[in-house]
């Protein structure tokens, strides 16, 4: 059921609290990267053109329930306030009378924004209390913080139960992109999925087995299932007791429409420095103190031509340990490649966005979710508390 946003309802002269991910990168008292800041601009800017009082709120880092001085919200008060172009009220506070006051003064077009949510147990907690307080002052709740969607807490699900909820425009978006994969895809369809670990995501490649034509995996997420088919793999990381589970999922596969495409060749190291000697190995001679950290060229051609061929691409995961150069071409050559192709893209995951980022990449891609967990689990087809409290259409 699509649900309702910003653009549904009249907001003129209403009190509105915002849900933000403000949760950004500091560096001496500043914000060193502003992305998610600007994630959320047209929503304020779209709210201030309608009339509406703005009240801010997100959390910053992990204080968990006690206020820490060095993750005030001042250096977000600061950021905003210059991509703005106007005065952003901010004040030490989250709840009770002084927020109370500083709302009864505010005009429309004013912004206020709150202290750290997490500095109060309650949030975390979903405390029913504290989300009561949070709605005190507001007529309307709006929710852009996506990446925070999975997460029950009092300002992504509890204040919803007192006051009308409705999705900001980039939870929206969020929403819509990461649908287009689940419902009505183009075709074909390919799956990417990379990373570490595949106890992460294990469910997201069963969803995505049922939904792509093919899905190609890479970085440390495929070792487990070249291993589970007879190969030692040296030294490369893996979680050996995921072996079953790996074995499973191929013969899943086998029955599925969908094709699992391994590596065919992989670079190798002796260990994870900067331009550390590397080869070229197949899967059945990676032994001793070898380890897999990037895919191989036969594997950037095998699933270039996937890539080339595809209507549409879902991409989560590095296929290598790009932290470490050179190991980071595979991941940097398929990124190419899918700017290059006529398919629409769509990109999750905070490492891979990070590397995308780093390699100049980000602007080309389609789609780039703000979410790393919550991503992960509205793929998987989980309905996300955070969007799930938002009123229906
Ligand atoms: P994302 O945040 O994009 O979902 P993950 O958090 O699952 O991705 O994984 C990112 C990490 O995976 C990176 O730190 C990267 O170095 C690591 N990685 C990728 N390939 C390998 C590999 N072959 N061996 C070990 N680690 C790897
Ligand atoms: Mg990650």
């Amino acid at each position: 059921m699509p649900k309702k946003s910003i653009a549904d309802i009249d907001v003129n002269q209403k009190n509105v609290l915002l849900r933000a991910d403000f949760n950004v990168p500091l560096d001496q008292g500043r914000v060193r990267d502003d992305t998610r800041i600007r994630a959320v601009l047209p929503t304020i800017e779209y709210l201030l053109s309608k009339g509406a009082k703005l009240i801010l709120a997100s959390h910053l880092g992990r204080p968990k329930g006690k206020s820490v001085s060095e993750l005030k919200m001042d250096p977000v008060a600061l950021k905003l306030s210059e991509l703005l172009g106007k005065p952003v009220n901010k004040i030490g506070q989250i709840v009770g009378p002084q927020v109370l006051k500083a709302v009864s003064e505010m005009q429309s077009g004013d912004i206020l924004l709150l202290e750290n949510l997490r500095f109060e147990k309650g949030e975390e907690s979903n405390d029913r209390e504290f989300a009561r307080q949070l709605s005190e002052p507001i007529d309307l709740f709006v929710n852009d913080a996506f990446g925070t969607a999975h997460r029950a807490h009092a300002s992504t699900v509890g204040v919803a139960a007192y006051v009308p909820a409705v999705a900001g425009l980039l939870m929206e978006k969020e929403i819509e992109e990461l649908s287009r994969c689940l419902e009505n895809p183009r075709r074909p369809l390919t799956a990417i999925l990379g990373g570490a670990k595949v106890s992460d995501k294990i469910n997201v490649i069963r969803r995505f087995l049922e939904l792509a034509d093919q899905l190609l995996m890479g970085g440390g997420m495929a070792n487990p299932f070249l291993a589970a088919r007879g190969n030692s793999m040296g030294n490369s990381f893996y979680e050996k007791d995921l072996l079953e589970t790996a074995l499973s999922i191929i013969s899943e596969s086998e029955k599925s429409q969908c094709r699992l495409v391994l590596p065919d060749d992989l670079v190798v190291s002796k260990a994870l420095k900067e331009n550390n000697p590397s080869k070229v190995m197949v899967p059945e001679d990676i032994d001793g103190d070898w380890q897999a950290v990037d895919i191989g060229p036969q594997t950037v051609k095998k699933f270039s031509s996937y890539i080339a061929s595809s209507a549409m691409i879902v991409w989560n995961g590095p296929l290598g340990v790009f932290e470490v150069p050179p190991f980071d071409q595979g991941t940097s050559q398929i990124a190419r490649e899918i700017v290059k192709s006529d398919a629409y893209s769509v990109v999750g995951g905070g490492d891979l966005v990070a590397a995308l980022d780093s390699l100049g990449l980000a602007g080309d891609i389609g789609f780039i979710s703000t979410g790393g967990g919550a991503t992960l689990e509205f793929w998987e087809g989980k309905e996300l508390p955070g969007i799930k409290v938002l009123e229906d259409k």
